[in-house]
């Protein structure tokens, strides 16, 4: 029914996330993937780019009445960026309990930002808030045939 497939959807979901680029600078590329490799989740896509102020803009279009969209359209353009699509259960919100709070000085230690970073203008991560922005940002940042659907060998060890 449509009932089952939203709730498909909604739990066992796909999540945009990217290595910005003082992540890329500071070789947390490695550290960042391993992460949510180890938690169970399944990598579907990733890139290294370097991002159009442009696509910038589309990307953070929520945001552009704020007094630091500019500097944040900088600071992401700044240099490539790592753009990755990782799959699992309530991989959304889990994931943004793993990148920590958006301002690094509220993020618990064992979180990527609270261990990583100092400023919330230097994050090093950036993950998507919901699924719906996740099915937005996959779809700014990926084309159909840079995705992967894939069996994974382990999938019966991470889900009952
Ligand atoms: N940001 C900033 N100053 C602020 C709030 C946010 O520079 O006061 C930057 C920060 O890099 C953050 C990004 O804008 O990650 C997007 O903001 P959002 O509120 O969506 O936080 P996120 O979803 O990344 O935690
Ligand atoms: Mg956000």
């Amino acid at each position: 029914t449509a009932k089952m497939i939203i709730l498909c959807l909604t739990i066992f979901a796909n999540v945009f996330k990217t290595v910005k680029p003082d992540g890329v600078q500071r070789k947390l590329v490695g550290e960042i993937i391993r992460r949510f490799e180890r938690k169970g989740f399944k990598l579907v896509g990733m890139k290294l780019l370097q991002a159009s102020e442009e696509q910038l803009r589309q990307h953070y279009w929520d945001l552009r009445e704020k007094p630091f969209y500019n500097g944040l359209v900088k600071y992401m353009s700044s240099g490539p960026i790592v753009a990755m699509v990782w799959q699992g259960l309530d991989v959304v919100k889990t994931a943004r309990k793993m990148l920590g709070e958006t301002n690094p000085a509220d993020s618990l230690p064992g979180t990527i930002r609270g261990d990583y970073c100092v400023e919330v203008g230097r994050n090093v991560i950036h993950g998507s808030d919901s699924v719906q922005s996740a099915q937005r940002e996959i779809s700014l940042w990926f084309k159909h045939d840079e995705l992967f659907c894939w069996e994974e060998c382990s999938e019966h060890w991470i889900y009952a």
